[in-house]
């Protein structure tokens, strides 16, 4: 909640706009140890999607609910609504008037998802969070708004349990951001948990595999962050950077931007 509710990133207030020049969130949450799931998707006037997604698992009979629905669901659930202009940000709204200006300079094909333009380079900044309590219980969630004119009612792989969110208590916790159709493509972060659990490869060398051999080769960007059954912190990315952290019990506290070297 607290990094839906700062401006500085694509999710909650400051999530990045569609092509119409609204937002449209989508969120997940997982638990490790039930692989109890919860979703929503294309939604706009909840204040904290990441709350929807964990009253969709904790609360209904569902993994995933979206739009109108979704929300009718979460008002009656009592969670906080808001206006949607609550949600806007000048430089969100700069950067997808800047996009469009380009691409009046240089028109794209509509017909194409994954035309060059809509996927090519950009930042990304979608919001997750991996924990694990003293029982070895992990939890994963992802929280974003997509990715600036996605068109069509995209959804992208934030809310995808397996794709951009997974949890399991047998091997991590993973959350991922980046070009989304490319996690879901590669079921990413259920893949890492497969390599991990059934060919017995490292977290690090599993992000490695998934994120440059799979991911990278299809042309996708993005990275993921991992917390392993033994609470141990990975994370990995095929971007400049990524913004990414850890608190541990300890009290250590840490902070990175850039690359890994
Ligand atoms: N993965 C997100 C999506 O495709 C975008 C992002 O990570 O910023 O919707």
């Amino acid at each position: 909640c607290v990094l839906e509710n700062s401006p500085l990133f694509n999710a909650g207030k400051g999530a990045v706009y569609n092509i119409d020049g609204n937002q449209e969130m989508d969120a997940s949450i997982m638990e490790g140890n039930t692989l109890n799931s919860g979703a929503v998707a294309g939604i706009n006037h909840v204040k904290n999607p990441i709350l929807a997604a964990r009253i969709v698992m904790d609360s209904t009979a569902h993994v995933m609910l979206s739009g109108k629905g979704a929300e009718q669901a979460m008002e009656q659930f009592g969670l906080e609504m808001v206006d949607s202009t609550y949600f806007f940000t000048s430089s969100r709204y700069n950067e997808l008037k800047r996009i469009k200006l380009q691409e009046n300079d240089n028109p794209i094909d509509y017909n194409s998802i994954l035309n060059k333009n809509f996927l090519g380079d950009r930042k990304y900044g979608t919001v997750g969070a991996v924990a694990i309590d003293k029982e070895g219980n992990i939890a994963a969630g992802t929280s974003t708004g997509g990715m600036t004119n996605k068109k069509y009612g995209r959804i992208g792989d934030s809310p995808i349990i397996g794709a951009g969110t997974y949890a399991n208590n047998l091997t991590c916790g993973i959350s991922a951001t980046g070009t989304g159709e490319y996690f879901i493509r590669t079921v990413a972060a259920h893949e890492v948990s497969n390599l991990i659990q059934y060919k017995k490869v490292s977290p690090q060398d599993a992000l490695h595999e998934v994120l440059n051999n799979q991911i990278g080769k299809l042309g996708g960007k993005g990275g993921m962050i991992l917390l392993d059954k033994n609470a141990n912190i990975f994370w990995d990315f095929n971007t400049k950077g990524m913004f990414r952290g850890y608190k541990k019990s300890t009290g250590e506290n840490v902070v990175e931007m850039f690359g890994l070297d």
